[in-house]
């Protein structure tokens, strides 16, 4: 509402000021008698009319731009602006918009400037590959990014972090970090039924200008596939040590037997020999199998370069495993096209690759049951084939027959000779050559083990 008198008392002052001087010349032309009193009383009130009407006009355009104002802060294509930019007046008032203008563009400049800033930085923070959570001071989420809510589902902004991460460990580290005068801190953690069941959480304290405003930034570290590398190498030593010290075991009760109980009787002797070759190339064969598993591991990142051609490769696998199978009264028999097919392969190690796989058919096929060897060429892939009519294996260990030392009848692999390492050298060398194994079995039936590799 349009405060009259107040209006009115400033209308007055105004008039007064502009009025002040003349009464003052009126007052000291009178006093000299330059002038009579009803002219001077004349002269004094002539500015009050124009006056009167100056401060009408000043008012009115100091309305119309506080109107105008109004609008061109709401306006964001400042159309009020450029619109009545030439309209005339008392007041510079187009160049006042002018300014204001450009005032207006560098502000929205500036605005957009820290939009796309803080459009980028939350896209990054949103592409980081580690869940990242920033607290305040209170331990509850102020922010977190795409990879955080991917691992705790309903993540919500303001709640306390403790209700998605309870561990002991992390809560004492977060509060040490925060009251505490540690800028970092990191703590290992395991975070049970979750995919990422593993993690390393960094904390980083970032301190505001006051005490209260303090926040910290928590990182987490999947840190699964490195621990599960770690346990594999553990198991793996641990496994590798089992089996060489069994036959070492049996070696050493042997040679005991042999230098001591047995030392007249020439056949415990001859007997004691027997089981001392049977274990030492047991031995034998598992460091031989070592070897070629490490090496083939240093190799896995080169690729083969020789031409080679398969039909040939596999006819010389069964030449070679001839005799064994004659020795179990088995027969081998090849499944090979007519034309020749050739790929890019290391020989040696894709010699081992079919050697193991039909000395594994032949180890757990029915007696005089025949293994066949199959290549065939399927669309862009070359399948090798290996069938026999055995036992079978049961569903739930396919998954696993390729990790190393894995066997579906320890007792049974030692017998024929196994090592536990045949399958695991057959994945490595596959995998170096882009190919995958496929097993498909069934129990009393037979398998088939196919190495399926790029043509
Ligand atoms: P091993 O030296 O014991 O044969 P492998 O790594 O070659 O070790 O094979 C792992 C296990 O897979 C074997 O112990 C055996 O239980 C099973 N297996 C492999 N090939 C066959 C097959 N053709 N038929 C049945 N079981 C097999």
């Amino acid at each position: 509402m349009l405060n009259t008198s107040g209006f009115m008392g400033k209308m007055l002052l105004f008039v007064a000021i502009i009025t002040a001087p003349v009464v003052i010349v009126s007052y000291w032309l009178v006093s000299h008698e330059l002038l009579s009193i009803e002219y001077a009383l004349l002269l004094s009130l002539t500015p009050i009319g124009p006056a009167v009407l100056v401060y009408n006009r000043l008012l009115l355009e100091v309305s119309a731009l506080t109107e105008r104002m109004g609008l061109a802060a709401t306006d964001p294509l400042g159309k009020h602006i450029e619109g009545n930019a030439s309209r005339g007046g008392l007041l510079p008032v187009n160049e006042f918009f002018l300014t204001m203008q450009q005032y207006k563009r560098v502000l929205a400049k500036m605005f957009t400037d820290v939009k796309t800033q803080q459009e980028n930085s939350s896209r990054l923070f949103d592409l980081l590959p580690n869940a990242v959570f920033v607290l305040d001071k209170k331990r509850c989420i102020t922010s977190f990014n795409q990879a955080a809510s991917k691992l705790f589902e309903n993540l919500t902004l303001s709640d306390e972090i403790t209700t998605y991460l309870r561990h002991p460990a992390l809560l004492k580290a977060i509060d040490g970090a925060l009251i505490g005068s540690a800028l970092n801190a990191s703590v290992e953690f395991e975070l049970p039924n979750r995919q990422v069941h593993y993690v390393e959480a960094h904390m980083v304290k970032v301190e505001g200008e006051n005490p209260e405003d303090d926040q910290l930034i928590i990182t987490l570290h999947d840190l699964t596939s490195a621990k599960k590398t770690e346990k594999m190498r553990v198991d793996f030593i641990a496994n590798a040590s089992h089996e060489l010290r069994t036959p070492l075991a049996i070696l050493i009760g042997s040679i005991e037997t042999v230098l001591g109980p047995a030392s007249e009787d020439r056949d415990a002797q001859a007997r004691f020999l027997q089981i001392m070759k049977a274990q030492s190339d047991r031995m034998s064969r598992l460091i031989d199998d070592l070897l070629s598993l490490s090496q083939i591991e240093m190799d896995e990142h080169t690729r083969p370069s020789k031409s080679l051609n398969l039909n040939e490769l596999l006819t010389s696998v069964s030449d070679m495993l001839f005799a064994k199978a004659a020795s179990l009264e088995k027969e081998i028999q090849l499944d090979l096209p007519k034309t020749a097919i050739s790929i890019i392969a290391d020989p040696n190690q894709l010699t081992q690759v079919f050697t193991n796989l039909t000395d594994n058919a032949l180890k757990y096929s029915r007696e005089k049951a025949p293994v066949i060897i199959k290549l065939s060429a399927v669309k862009q892939n070359i399948e090798i084939s290996v069938i026999d009519q055995g036992e079978g294996i049961s569903l739930e260990h396919l998954p696993r027959l390729t990790e190393r030392f894995y066997r579906v009848d320890r007792d049974r692999s030692r017998e024929v000779g196994g090592t536990g390492l045949g399958l695991a050298i057959v994945k490595h060398i596959v995998a170096r050559h882009r190919g995958h194994l496929e097993i498909r079995s069934v129990l009393g039936k037979g398998s088939v083990f196919t190495v399926k590799l790029p043509n």
